[in-house]
């Protein structure tokens, strides 16, 4: 249970959502967690960096994407941050189901909530937004690493 800590900038095309589930894949295995849940950390990842690329850039491939990964301590904390347009009512953003998007589902922020301990959405209109997500592990095997 080694202290990690990965940073990382990506242009905001959208190979680079399958980049970040790779990224969090080896980050899970290096922890010795159950597939199940690198599984259900590919998902959340996977959402948040997707929100970023298509609503925060409106699927422009002409920006940045930051990831912050951190281990310490039995937690692991996923940052994903955009500088795009940012979103106006967070609360509603969240809501189940909603989307500002006709042809999404509005499943993102349900999927990174269920198979996320926390999640937390800082975010202002024209500044960009910043998802953290913790998830806690307390049954990592000593032994790995
Ligand atoms: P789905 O994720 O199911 O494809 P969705 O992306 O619309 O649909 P959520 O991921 O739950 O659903 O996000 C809800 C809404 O929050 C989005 O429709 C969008 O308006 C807004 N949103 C989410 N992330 C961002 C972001 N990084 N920048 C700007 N707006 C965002
Ligand atoms: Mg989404």
């Amino acid at each position: 249970m080694k202290t990690n800590h990965i940073s990382l900038t990506f242009t905001s095309i959208s190979e680079n959502v399958a980049l970040t589930r790779l990224i969090i894949a080896s980050v899970g295995a290096q922890l010795d967690l159950p597939l199940n849940d690198i599984e259900e950390l590919k998902v959340a990842v996977s959402e948040a960096v997707s929100n970023a690329i298509i609503h925060g850039y409106s699927n422009s491939p002409d920006y940045i994407v930051f990831l912050d990964l951190d281990f310490e301590d039995g937690t692991l904390k996923i940052e994903v941050r955009d500088e795009g347009c940012g979103i106006a009512n967070i609360e509603q953003a969240m809501q189940p189901a909603y989307s500002t998007d006709p042809e999404r589902m509005g499943l993102g922020f349900v999927f990174m909530q269920s198979f996320m301990d926390e999640l937390q959405v800082e975010s202002t209109p024209e500044v960009g937004t910043t998802v953290t997500m913790m998830k806690h592990f307390k049954q990592i095997p000593i032994s790995s690493h």
